[in-house]
């Protein structure tokens, strides 16, 4: 499984600027937005059609899959729920790690629409104190949007960071409309949205 990944890339136009998928034939390894449009939060309602820049025919199936996903969940994020996910081959997720399971716990627990605190996170993930922990994970998150690491935000209804910055997040979290309702955690302590947070030292899948 060690054998080297010969990468086929694609770049799609979006409402946030340029994104890079890069993909080997197993799995998508990472997703890049590159900017160059300054994201408006004003302008949700009805963000332009991306288009496939590049030729189509030399896609492999997970790229192809992840530039649905994305065109899906750009403008018809009703229709994502009945799209596979594309298969995911990126290093980090072929070994155990903390990271791994932070970014698993995050893609298959955390829906559309919904947001979940660091810390809450970090329980989900088995590590209940490892809040800050979670944050560098998020940091180096190889599929942003895909992994929803912009629904991560602080247990105080604040925003948190984002690697691609927080214009960005805001409007991710915006086009999904979370914007108008901050998520607040009564006391900022125990609680909140997602049910039984994992004991302390347990590891492996919890609810799927
Ligand atoms: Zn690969």
């Amino acid at each position: 499984m060690d054998k080297t990944c010969e990468m086929n890339y694609k770049v799609v136009d979006s409402p946030l600027g340029e994104i890079e998928i890069s993909a080997c034939e197993q799995g998508v390894h990472e997703i890049r937005l590159h900017g160059g449009k300054t994201p408006d939060a004003g302008a949700v309602e009805a963000p332009p059609l991306p288009e496939l820049l590049g030729c189509p025919g030399e896609m492999t199936a997970p790229l192809k899959q992840c530039v649905a996903w994305l065109d899906a969940y750009f403008h018809e994020p009703a229709a994502l729920k009945d799209l596979p996910l594309p298969a995911i081959h990126h290093p980090v997720f072929q070994r155990d790690s903390f990271t791994r399971q932070v970014l698993w716990k995050l893609l298959k627990v955390v829906r559309l629409g919904e947001t979940v605190s660091y810390r809450q996170l970090a329980a989900l993930a088995g590590r209940p104190r490892a809040a800050r922990a979670v944050g560098g994970a998020m940091r180096t998150n190889p599929l942003p949007i895909l992994i929803p690491c912009h629904r991560v935000v602080c247990s105080s209804g604040a925003m948190g960071n984002y690697s691609a910055g927080r214009a960005t997040k805001e409007w991710l979290l915006a086009h999904e409309g979370r914007l108008a309702e901050k998520p607040s955690c009564p006391g900022g302590s125990r609680g909140g949205g997602i049910p039984h947070p994992q004991p302390a030292g347990g590891t492996e899948d919890l609810w799927e």
